[in-house]
């Protein structure tokens, strides 16, 4: 059922801390921690605790959590003070696009130059 908890999910993992993450920020319903492989200097992954396979499945799914996300990737971003200087939200959607853990995320990256178009 959308939003339960996947016995093989990571990030599932992550949010009842079986799988250890340095979290920078938690609410009632989101985890925000910093990416085991960074790609800029700020490199956080928020996350809502409930399942959800990525950003438009947890969007049909709850137009409030999807906004809870995306405020939270606004406060990590003041957060380490990049927020002034330009920061980039992604949700790599499917694995053409670069999607390896089903458990919709969006990245914050900041404290770099960022391209235009990405690549
Ligand atoms: P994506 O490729 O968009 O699905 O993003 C998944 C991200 O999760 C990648 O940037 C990985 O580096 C990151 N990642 C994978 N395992 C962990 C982990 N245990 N803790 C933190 N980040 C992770
Ligand atoms: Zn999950």
């Amino acid at each position: 059922m959308a939003g339960e908890p996947q016995a093989d999910c990571l990030f599932c993992k992550i949010v009842t801390g079986e799988v250890p993450a340095t979290v920078v920020r938690e609410t009632e319903t989101t985890v925000a921690f910093r990416d085991i492989n960074p790609q800029a200097p700020t490199h956080v992954l928020v996350i809502p605790k409930a399942h959800h396979a990525d950003a438009a499945a947890l969007a049909a799914a709850d137009p409030q959590l999807t906004a809870d996300v995306l405020r939270e990737a606004g406060e990590v971003a003041a957060q380490e003070k990049v927020a002034d200087h330009g920061y980039r939200i992604v949700f790599n959607t499917g694995s053409g696009a670069g999607q390896t853990v089903f458990h919709a995320h969006a990245h914050v990256l900041g404290g770099r130059g960022l391209q235009w178009p990405p690549g």
